[in-house]
């Protein structure tokens, strides 16, 4: 399998979209934005090298993961590599998340970045404005930033936002459910 440059694996991540999930950060990352929470990532020569397949039979080794994210960096700036990856993920019945800095026009329109983003379950989109910035808002670091229901927006030709079920467990407690988590 093709070869990721990495800037980091969480395992059994709880903030990068919804349930407990296995995070890939992709290293590199061109995108400048003022204030950008991971500067460390942005280097396309640090980080580390890992073959996909590596990363492949570690999602499959723990059980407990049905949901995987790419974040970084700029994921889709390692599309050709990422892409068979992800078909693999999807053949397995993974949940995938993708967080990038371009819009999902901008992706869409792009031949490489195209065929990631519709392998995925959901693109957080945009890049981080600091004038925008949100702590409250699910997922998202700033405003102008989308979670994308990207299969639902390729069968209507429009972004369709991605709008998770809460389910109510307790007497207080809301819980996001996407049909896979809860
Ligand atoms: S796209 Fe993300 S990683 Fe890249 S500079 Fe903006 S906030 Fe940082």
């Amino acid at each position: 399998m093709p070869l990721l440059r990495i800037a980091g694996i969480a395992s059994d991540s709880c903030v990068d979209g919804l349930g407990v999930r296995y995070t890939v950060f992709l290293q590199g990352c061109a995108h400048g934005c003022p204030g950008c929470h991971n500067p460390a990532s942005h280097d396309y020569g640090s980080g580390e090298v890992m073959d996909s397949k590596t990363i492949f039979q570690d999602i499959l080794s723990l059980k407990y993961i049905r949901g995987v994210t790419f974040s970084g960096g700029e994921p889709l700036d390692q599309a050709v590599a990422l892409a068979p990856l992800m078909k693999d993920l999807r053949g397995q019945g993974y949940n995938i998340w993708i967080y990038t800095g371009y819009t999902f026009e901008e992706a869409a329109a792009d031949s490489l970045m195209s065929v990631v983003v519709r392998l995925a379950d959901v693109l957080v989109d945009g890049r981080f404005v600091r004038s925008k910035r949100t702590l409250t808002i699910p997922f998202i670091g700033s405003e102008n930033q989308r979670v994308i229901d990207v299969q639902e927006s390729l069968r209507q030709g429009k972004v369709q936002l991605f709008t998770p079920r809460i389910v109510w467990i307790g007497k207080q407690t809301p819980h996001f459910n996407s049909g896979l988590y809860y």
